[in-house]
């Protein structure tokens, strides 16, 4: 018996595809497990939250991106990906926890857009609000 072949053209991802944030787990056990379902919006730790959020953006899920932003500095809308964008991949540089509901992480994100690559290397700021972690903003060291 041959396994049915998914041709769908969108940027939904197989889950057991191995995971864009690049943990190396499957989707369904990396950052699918807080996209939806049960655990929905539940990520454990800062990090795990700003992974989601890089897979997020590369499954152009704006509905979650918005859910996991802090309301103080929540943007009205979101874009999605512009056509011919790939996201090459994330490296999580650090994970500070400041306190119970405070944390930064700093992080590199590349990404080509129409052919150029693109770098964006970011600490961002998180708080957990009523028991969910959500992004604040961001600097952008030299
Ligand atoms: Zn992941």
């Amino acid at each position: 018996m041959s396994r049915p072949v998914n041709v769908s053209a969108n940027s939904q991802l197989d889950t057991s595809t191995a995971c864009p944030c690049g943990t190396g787990l499957a989707y369904a056990a990396c950052c699918g497990r807080w996209h939806e379902g049960a655990q929905h919006l539940q990520a454990l730790t800062a990090e795990a939250l700003m992974r989601s959020r890089y897979t997020a953006f590369v499954q152009d899920k704006l509905d979650y991106l918005l859910q996991t932003w802090h309301p103080d500095t929540r943007p009205l809308a979101l874009e999605r990906n512009p056509p011919g964008c790939k996201w090459l991949g994330l490296h999580v540089v650090a994970h500070a926890q400041q306190d119970a509901d405070h944390a930064t992480v700093e992080f590199i994100a590349r990404r080509r857009d129409a052919g150029r690559a693109t770098r964006l290397h970011e600490t961002s700021r998180f708080v957990r609000l009523d028991g969910r972690w959500l992004y604040l903003d961001g600097e952008f060291p030299a």
